[in-house]
């Protein structure tokens, strides 16, 4: 079977899923246009694909900024020219969507990593650091280590974009203690749908900047973003204990998230039917008792692995970590703890990348699904999803974990369950290639729309983070009361649609 049957043959990718075979149809007066970077529309089927790998839009040109004027200046082009161009733009940040939102079918794609500018740190009482809405996280990292710094929020992945982060939430361990990253950036520099350079904040152009927070790219290009610092800790005690029982689990995982004087990162994953705990993905973890790790047989049950880690301070860690841990109820013998430096942790997927590249398991199919779900709902959701409809959690990591909906500020564009606290869990699938199987890409996508119809079904309500839909009734239902908003901003700054169509939000009209 080869790409383009996948594409085609699911009931759930669309019609509008095109091959490779996308007409240039740029006008000459683009092409003309005055550029410090270059447009081209040679070798550019990299930009058809993503880390999803299941749908393929073909552009027809790829710009390759090195100033924001190349931004703006092809945006206005495409803008003046009005209702008479179909031409659509779409931001490619480091292109890890799921689902094609990072494409344009034969409109231009701009390759936010081409914009390269300098960071420039501001220390003191609120420091933060001014980088390129291109730049990857992990570049971050390492830069503002140097100046004993670092962001505040994380995703669990940092070869991530600031603008393809910023443009969802960005959520990770930290997220209830901090919010996601959208919760921790001061300013923004936007290019809009006009074409216009605008910056913005909490007290300059407020609208803008909190509809493109969370805004799936569709009301400006980020291309500079302003990011709240914190100093950094050098070492982290990264610690895994196991539950069998989902109320002792949740329970546990809400008390740490309750308290000011907790971890600093909580996560969860579940464990359903496998041997070799640590025998996946997020494998970098070195426990103190390797052969106690892989040695760990869940014996057919499901269990709920906690994920929490201290940020290391050697005066007083371990006594706290030990009366942090007297509170929890996990299964005593079941302590796996290990010690490493804080950007290691970070890095801790990379460290995964690299064996399945190796393996040539990295660009394969990954039919995700990222959920919301209401604390008062995660019992019924656990008890039918993991309970019933899932035989084991071989085909990828499924990470569960509660956050503080208080925490998010609700002036974003970004949706979230309508109770305080809400869990993100999420189905992290890779699909063998070829495999007609379980761990095939056609069990994995009928296995997370029974979820997804589940949700609907039973009225759990939830929401999809990194949301997919290929309806405007779906979105606006995804939406809820946030919908008229949505629509009078994107009519306000991206009024010919130009922006982000792989989102499949709004339609170019002509
Ligand atoms: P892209 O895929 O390039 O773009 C995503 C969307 O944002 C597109 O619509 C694009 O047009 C738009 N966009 C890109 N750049 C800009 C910009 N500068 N301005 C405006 N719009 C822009 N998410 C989490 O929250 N937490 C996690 O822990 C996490 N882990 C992940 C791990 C992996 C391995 C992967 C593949 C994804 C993960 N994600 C996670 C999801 C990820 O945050 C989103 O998919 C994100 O959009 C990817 O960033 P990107 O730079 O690759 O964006």
């Amino acid at each position: 079977m080869n790409r383009n049957d996948l594409c085609y043959n699911h009931p759930f990718v669309t019609s509008t899923v095109s091959s490779h075979s996308g007409s240039p149809n740029i006008p000459a007066s683009l092409e003309k246009l005055r550029l410090d970077g270059y447009l081209s529309s040679k070798n550019i089927a990299h930009a058809s694909n993503d880390f999803g790998n299941i749908y393929h839009h073909m552009p027809s040109a790829v710009l390759y900024p090195k100033s924001v004027s190349d931004i703006s200046s092809t945006i206005k082009h495409i803008f003046d020219m009005g209702s008479t161009s179909d031409l659509t733009v779409a931001a490619r940040g480091h292109a890890h969507s799921l689902q094609g939102q990072a494409q344009a079918h034969q409109g231009v794609v701009i390759n936010m990593e081409s914009l390269k500018q300098e960071m420039y740190f501001h220390k003191g009482e609120f420091p933060y650091v001014d980088v390129s809405g291109g730049e990857l996280w992990i570049n971050i990292l390492h830069e503002s280590l140097k100046h004993g710094l670092a962001p505040k929020s994380w995703t669990d992945y940092l070869y991530l974009t600031v603008g393809g982060t910023l443009s969802n939430a960005g959520v990770s361990g930290q997220a209830f203690r901090h919010g996601p990253q959208i919760n921790n950036v001061y300013r923004l520099e936007v290019v809009t749908g006009r074409g216009e350079l605008i910056t913005c904040s909490e007290s300059q152009n407020a609208d803008l900047f909190y509809g493109v927070l969370g805004g799936l790219g569709q009301f400006g290009i980020i291309t500079r973003a302003r990011i709240s610092l914190e100093p950094a800790p050098l070492m982290v005690k990264w610690i895994r204990v196991l539950y069998s029982d989902f109320s002792t689990f949740t329970k546990d995982q809400e008390h740490l998230i309750s308290s000011e004087d907790t971890f600093d990162y909580i996560e969860g994953l579940v464990i359903k039917n496998r041997t070799g705990l640590l025998n996946n993905w997020r494998s970098s973890f070195n426990p103190k008792d390797p052969v106690q790790a892989s040695q760990f047989n869940s014996d057919g049950k499901t269990l709920f692995c906690l994920e929490i880690v201290k940020y290391f301070d050697p005066e007083e860690t371990a006594k706290k970590i030990d009366r942090l841990l007297s509170d929890l109820s996990y299964i005593q013998s079941t302590l796996f703890l290990s010690e490493v430096s804080y950007a290691e942790f970070l890095d801790r997927v990379h460290t995964s990348e690299l064996k399945l590249r190796e393996k040539g398991l990295w660009d394969v199919h990954h039919p995700w699904l990222n959920l919301q779900i209401p604390k008062s709902r995660i019992h019924e959701f656990a008890e039918i999803v993991f309970g019933k409809f899932l035989t084991d959690s071989s085909t990828g990591p499924i990470l569960i974990y509660p956050v503080n909906k208080s925490k998010w500020n609700n002036k974003t564009s970004m949706v979230t369950p309508d109770e305080e606290i809400f869990y993100l869990v999420a189905f992290l699938s890779s699909a063998i290639p070829y495999s007609t199987g379980k761990d095939g890409l056609g069990h994995i996508l009928n296995q997370n729309k029974r979820i997804v119809d589940f949700c609907e079904t039973a009225l759990l309500g939830v929401k999809q983070y990194v949301p997919h839909y290929t309806t405007q009734e779906e979105w606006q239902t995804h939406f809820g009361p946030q919908w008229d908003v949505f629509v009078r901003r994107k009519s306000q700054y991206d009024p010919f649609a130009i922006l982000a169509p792989g989102q499949r939000i709004f339609q170019k009209a002509r």
